[in-house]
């Protein structure tokens, strides 16, 4: 009697403990700071080491010296709003519909990982560029910019309407993002998604980095003036060159919108004499793309460059509420850009530079600080990864892989070795084909597919790093390309992608009957899909 009375006791004082026990785990379980950047390359980040040293980073570049930096995060649609949507859902486009940026809109009652972190007791939020058409769902707290939002004074939307806020916007997002985390539920663990528009086309920097560069001429990638020699039409036809493209908004030639009377007195004192300058001499033909190559890096790296400012705020604010021991930090961007490379601005291709995501994880708790990862991992991977550091079963449904053993320095032994990519919004904006393909270490297969081409490609980043040539006929890699079709093929059963997609993954415009250079009447190009 004596043991079962002393059994009973022992229970009940395990029951009563479990709440107790419970709420310690809930604090224990990491937050979760994702900071996410639109079109930010790696080129532009001094802890990625380009060979033209544009721009020093030194707050992103503590995140990798502090956490894990990875070498090769893959997107599966290098384009905005579909690579939200699959960060979203763990999903690639075909399965969570958002296929583009000018008819997709984002079926919001989907499976997603904030609403599965909210339910398993984390405070959510999500805060600055959103960019998928519907209203977040998941998140105790939203606030979002309209559409791609406003570089100075951009009018957000919360679930209590509109208000418009002054400054500059990766300013505004980051004071959002720190009241939140000022006044958020402390006996919660977070997710908080701080999303920043920058350094988003049209490329305005903040008005105290105008001229930060001090006049200096920054060095021209090799492939500013790319020929496009024996490659597929699908390639050289396109509508994304700084030859071809560039706006007089994009150059800073007329003023970006929305400044105050005084912004833009700074902002025109600043531009003015240089456009001046620029008229007078009125340079033509590579002299022209010279000129605008050194007004987009000037423009572009000074929007990072308060990217970089305003990372160095969210890190202090960690260090100095001592939450950055167990939060987990990522810090990526919704794709890759080019920064002249093959003579373009802009993102889509299966080439490196768009293909590829910056990003850096910190976790001091589990990851070792000053580690690199080179094993092809995506953003269809973060979903899994954010579930899985907080103890939550993935859905079935989603398709990447945590990424948390690569963090903790083990690659599983079966971890993947080729990616499925495929980009669909064609003809507007930029004149991009679409096209499918297969992703390795060293190679790329590639099939542009319509509607007036049928050209495959092979490229070898080995031989060939600045993916200016094609090798799929040349007969040294017959054996290749027969592995990389049979791997292609795999992978399209793998991520159920079989079927032709519908012809609203396009976008807008259908392909056949209908000249290709003209909208549908009565409907104007989306300014989303710029
Ligand atoms: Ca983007």
């Amino acid at each position: 009697m004596k043991l079962l009375t002393y059994l009973l006791a022992v229970s009940a004082i395990i029951t009563a403990a479990q709440p107790s026990r419970l709420n310690a785990q809930e604090t224990a379980r990491p937050n979760i700071l994702f900071i996410f950047c639109d079109d930010l390359t790696y080129q532009a980040l001094s802890c990625y080491g380009d060979n033209r040293q544009l721009l020093e980073t030194p707050n992103i570049d503590r995140i990798a010296r502090e956490g894990m930096k990875f070498n090769r995060c893959l997107v599966t649609n290098s384009i905005c709003g579909p690579s939200r949507a699959t960060i979203m859902t763990g999903k690639y486009s075909h399965r969570n519909g958002f296929y583009n940026n000018t008819n997709s809109r984002f079926d919001g009652d989907q499976v997603t990982f904030p609403k599965m972190l909210q339910k398993s007791g984390y405070a959510t939020a999500m805060i600055g560029k959103w960019h998928l058409g519907s209203d977040p769902t998941g998140f105790d707290y939203w606030n979002i910019l309209p559409g791609q939002g406003l570089y100075y004074n951009p009018p957000m939307i919360t679930k209590d309407g509109r208000v418009k806020q002054e400054g500059y916007v990766t300013d505004v997002v980051t004071d959002l993002s720190l009241d939140w985390l000022k006044n958020r539920d402390k006996s919660k663990p977070f997710l908080l998604m701080s999303q920043h528009k920058s350094p988003h086309r049209e490329w305005a920097p903040a008005l105290r980095h105008l001229g930060w560069n001090k006049g200096r001429i920054f060095p021209e990638p090799e492939t500013l003036f790319d020929d496009f020699s024996g490659r597929s039409l699908a390639v050289s036809d396109h509508d994304m060159g700084l030859d071809r493209t560039f706006t007089d908004l994009d150059a800073k030639l007329v003023p970006s919108p929305n400044m105050t009377e005084a912004q833009l007195k700074e902002w025109n004192a600043y531009y003015e004499p240089l456009n001046a300058e620029f008229r007078k001499a009125n340079p033509q033909g590579r002299d022209l793309v010279r000129w605008r190559y050194q007004r987009y890096m000037h423009d572009y790296l000074a929007c990072v460059k308060a990217v970089d400012e305003n990372v160095g705020r969210i890190l202090d604010y960690l260090d100095a509420e001592k939450l950055s021991e167990n939060t987990l930090l990522m810090f990526t961007s919704d794709q890759g850009f080019y920064l002249g490379e093959h003579g373009w601005f802009d993102k889509r291709w299966i080439f490196e530079e768009s293909l590829r995501s910056p990003l850096l994880a910190r976790w001091p708790r589990k990851i070792n600080a000053g580690a690199t990862n080179n094993n092809i991992v995506s953003l269809i991977d973060f979903a899994e990864t954010f579930l899985d550091v907080a103890g939550v079963q993935p859905d079935s449904e989603m398709q990447g892989r945590s990424l948390l053993p690569l963090c903790q320095g083990e690659t599983p032994a079966d971890w993947r070795k080729s990616l499925y990519y495929h980009y669909y919004e064609y003809p507007v904006p930029h004149r991009v084909r679409p096209h499918v393909g297969v992703i390795t270490d060293r190679y790329k297969l590639v099939h542009y597919y319509k509607p007036d081409v049928d050209d495959w490609e092979l490229l070898d980043r080995e031989k060939d790093p600045l993916e200016v040539k094609n090798f799929y006929t040349d007969p040294a890699y017959a054996d290749t390309v027969k592995e990389l079709h049979a791997e292609l093929d795999r992978l399209k059963v793998e991520v159920k992608e079989t079927a032709d997609p519908p012809r609203s993954a396009y976008g807008n415009k259908p392909f056949d009957n209908e000249p290709q250079d003209e909208q549908p009447k009565g409907q104007k190009q989306s300014k989303k899909s710029k």
